[in-house]
């Protein structure tokens, strides 16, 4: 078994919140490996919306979310982090005072560990109906590739949060129709997008839920039920896109004795979790206080309060880091 180390800190998920810790890490002179499961760093950005376009970063009025995966990579290579890719994480163990991170290609050892995994695994939420799931891949998708795949396509998207009405926007130069569908009368969605899909005149359908879709062979129309009445409207659609959400899948996690609820890790407001050696932020991070928000730039700034913490914890003597001489 290959044994690395001592690191001072050992990034767990190489998403764009472990991304940016592991160059904030180095950036801060601090001995650091980052650990990424797939082959592929990035995360969700990378898997579920590399074309997608993220504006909502401060400073950064548009980015896709390769392009912003591209950059933090640059950025992380500009300083000295080590790291290691198709590399699971499967435990962390206590090691004489440091944490050793025991994975399925060896054991690499840390005086302090920070969990970046996200969501685990991107699996999806489905309706569960076998008339919709039988059209899986041949029309019926969870996440966008390649946005080209829809140009000139009559598309449906269903779901009422942020990423629904994100991919609506983003068909507005593509498809030929778009067709929003909702269980309620309410988007869960930045209203300056609402305003967008309105303005093109995305058709809305709500409240309704997705019944079924029928084709020969391949996709040709959805059957969508009024949640009010059960009244029926068929709509012809060349793709759907299922856009519910991904399950929090905390599986690997659960045998680390970290303390889990709902929503992931807690942590205090240094990003602390119950053992004062392992830290988390980014989607896994569950705040005890304040509400939980799977934002990047929340997640920027978690990873950046829990490197500036293990800093001081092993630099005591070193100033914590600001950016102003100016004392009050
Ligand atoms: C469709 C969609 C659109 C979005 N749009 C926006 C947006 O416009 N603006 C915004 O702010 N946010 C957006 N988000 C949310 C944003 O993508 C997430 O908040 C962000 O990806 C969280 O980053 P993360 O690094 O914490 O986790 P993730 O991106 O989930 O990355 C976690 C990484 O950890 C790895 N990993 C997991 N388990 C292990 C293990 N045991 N060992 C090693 N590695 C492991 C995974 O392989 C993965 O690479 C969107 C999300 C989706 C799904």
């Amino acid at each position: 078994m290959e044994n690395k180390g001592n690191y001072d800190v050992i990034v767990i998920g190489g998403g764009p919140i472990g991304l940016w810790a592991s160059y904030y890490s180095g950036f801060r002179g601090l001995k650091t490996l980052l650990v990424e499961a797939s082959d592929t760093l990035g995360g969700q950005a990378i898997y579920l919306y590399p074309q997608k376009e993220i504006t909502d970063l401060p400073g950064i009025p548009a980015i896709t979310g390769k392009e912003l995966v591209d950059n933090l990579v640059l950025q992380m290579n500009s300083v000295q982090v080590d790291s290691v890719l198709q590399t699971k994480v499967t435990s962390i163990l206590d090691d004489n005072g440091n944490k050793a991170v025991i994975t399925d290609k060896g054991k690499f050892e840390g005086k302090y560990v920070l969990l970046t995994p996200g969501i685990g695994n991107f699996v999806p939420n489905k309706l569960g109906n076998p008339q919709v799931e039988r059209f899986e891949n041949h029309g019926l998708y969870y996440y966008v590739k390649n946005k080209e795949d829809f140009r000139n396509k009559s598309v449906m998207i269903v779901g009422g949060g942020d990423s629904a009405v994100d991919w609506a926007v983003e068909m507005i130069n593509i498809a030929r129709e778009i067709y929003l569908v909702h269980r309620r009368d309410e988007f869960r969605a930045a209203e300056a997008n609402i305003k967008k899909i309105i303005q093109a005149g995305v058709k809305i359908f709500t409240p309704y839920i997705l019944d079924s879709l029928t084709g020969d062979g391949k996709l040709e129309k959805a059957v969508l039920k009024k949640t009010t009445d059960s009244s029926q409207a068929v709509i012809n659609v060349d793709s759907v896109l299922l856009m519910l959400g991904y399950k929090l899948d905390l599986s690997t996690i659960k045998g680390w004795n970290i303390n889990l609820g709902q929503d992931g890790i807690f942590i205090d407001a240094n990003c602390i979790t119950n053992d004062p050696r392992i830290l988390g932020a980014g989607d896994i991070a569950s705040p005890r206080e304040g509400i939980k928000q799977k934002l990047l730039v929340i997640g920027f700034a978690q990873a950046t309060t829990a490197i500036n913490y293990i800093s001081k914890a092993l630099r005591p003597s070193y100033p914590t880091f600001v950016h102003s001489t100016t004392k009050s």
